[in-house]
């Protein structure tokens, strides 16, 4: 049955018998209350008040030292902003990968720029610095910089990230939104995520971590009307600041993430236990044994998603393709440039998520083993 710690986290009752694909667990109330005291006294609400400066320094730790931390109302506005920030040329294209969050490619146009949708690797599901040299000589227009993105909360190669920005000057983003965990290193301009469904949320928010000072005053300013301490703006700019209210529940949710973290990699390693005897089944590579998120998201026997899908369907078990078929396939992208595109279409045909949450019981964990176990004998 359900294991829990002694501190305030309960398990949820649930009146059905459907096991949801998610179900997130920020801080509850009275994790929080503490912190919103502070509020009533220093009577200080948005505007960088000590609740989310504090909340930004604890983030800052986590990086190397020397990193600054810039909260933003989330992280696709981060990731857009941090595009602006970087003063690209107008109508220049972004190489990412399709194989990503819409989220990614909507950053990409919203700061006036053009995704250019690329493969990804077969083993890892993510874009290769080799993919992008090879599209710096092919693409159909120059490239202005290039995204990478951390699938589902693993870390790409950073070193190979690193090696093709110092050879060809290219402008190289992390989006990690759901790596809050595997991001640990500033000096590539990095993305995280604190949406309620990331494996540390406030319910909105984002944020960048970057070694580069200058460029994290710049995005401060964007997010703060293009002021720079004075109430002057020198440049054009938006109001995308995080309130005290998302501080205080960020400071909590900081508080309690070390043994979350645990509690996070308990319950995947349990989900690997008990899939064990179904070898069809691939989890990505260090999932819940060096690292951890809040999605399950595995790979299938080509072709088998949808009807896998359904098995599960009938059998009460929710499951999401949570990133489905690429952002290419969507029309919202149908005129943006693309390279081959033949792992991410696989991957579309074979990556699904499984029920995942931070407290989901033994019980649960082996409803959804079974029910695979069932679904793949029938395929
Ligand atoms: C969740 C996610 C985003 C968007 O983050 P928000 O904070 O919800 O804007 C962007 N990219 C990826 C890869 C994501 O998983």
């Amino acid at each position: 049955m359900f294991v829990h710690s002694a501190s305030a986290h309960r398990p949820i009752e649930r009146l059905s018998q459907v096991i949801p694909a998610a179900c997130p667990r920020l801080p509850d109330a009275d994790a929080v209350l503490p912190y919103l005291r502070r509020m009533d006294a220093a009577r200080t609400y948005s505007n960088f008040g000590p609740l989310l400066t504090a909340f930004e320094a604890r983030l800052a730790e986590r990086f190397e030292t020397g990193t600054a931390v810039v909260t933003c109302v989330n992280a696709t506005q981060a990731l857009t902003l941090t595009l602006q920030a970087l003063d690209l040329p107008k109508g220049g294209l972004v190489a990412i990968p399709s194989y990503t969050f819409v989220a990614t490619a909507h950053a990409v146009v919203a700061a006036g720029l053009i995704p250019l949708f690329l493969d990804v690797d077969p083993e890892d599901w993510m874009l290769r610095p080799a993919t992008v040299r090879e599209a710096l000589k092919q693409a159909p227009g120059p490239i202005a910089a290039t995204i990478v993105v951390a699938a589902f909360g693993a870390m790409p190669d950073l070193d190979g990230w690193r090696a093709l920005r110092d050879e060809t000057g290219l402008p190289v983003v992390l989006d990690a939104a759901a790596a809050f965990d595997t991001a640990r290193t500033a000096d590539i301009p990095t993305v995280v995520s604190l949406h309620a469904t990331k494996v540390l949320g406030v319910g909105e928010g984002g944020f960048l971590a970057t070694t580069n000072a200058g460029l994290a005053a710049r995005l401060r300013q964007l997010t703060t009307f293009g002021f720079r301490g004075a109430r002057v703006s020198d440049i054009a700019a938006t109001n995308a600041k995080l309130s005290e209210y998302a501080g205080a529940v960020g400071l909590a949710a900081l508080d309690t993430w070390d043994s979350d973290r645990l509690r996070f990699l308990r319950t995947a390693r349990l989900v690997r236990a008990a899939m064990t005897y179904l070898p069809e089944i691939r989890f990505q590579s260090g999932w819940g044994d060096d690292w951890v998120t809040s999605v399950c998201s595995v790979r299938l026997p080509d072709g088998s998603v949808g009807a896998i899908e359904r098995s599960l369907q009938d059998q009460d078990i929710q499951t999401r393709r949570w990133w489905d078929r690429g952002c290419h396939a969507n029309p919202a992208f149908n005129e943006c440039p693309r390279g081959d595109l033949q792992v991410t279409e696989t991957l579309g045909r074979s990556v699904l998520g499984l029920p995942f949450a931070v407290d989901m019981g033994e019980h649960e964990i082996s409803r959804v083993a079974a029910a695979l176990g069932s679904a793949l004998a029938s395929l």
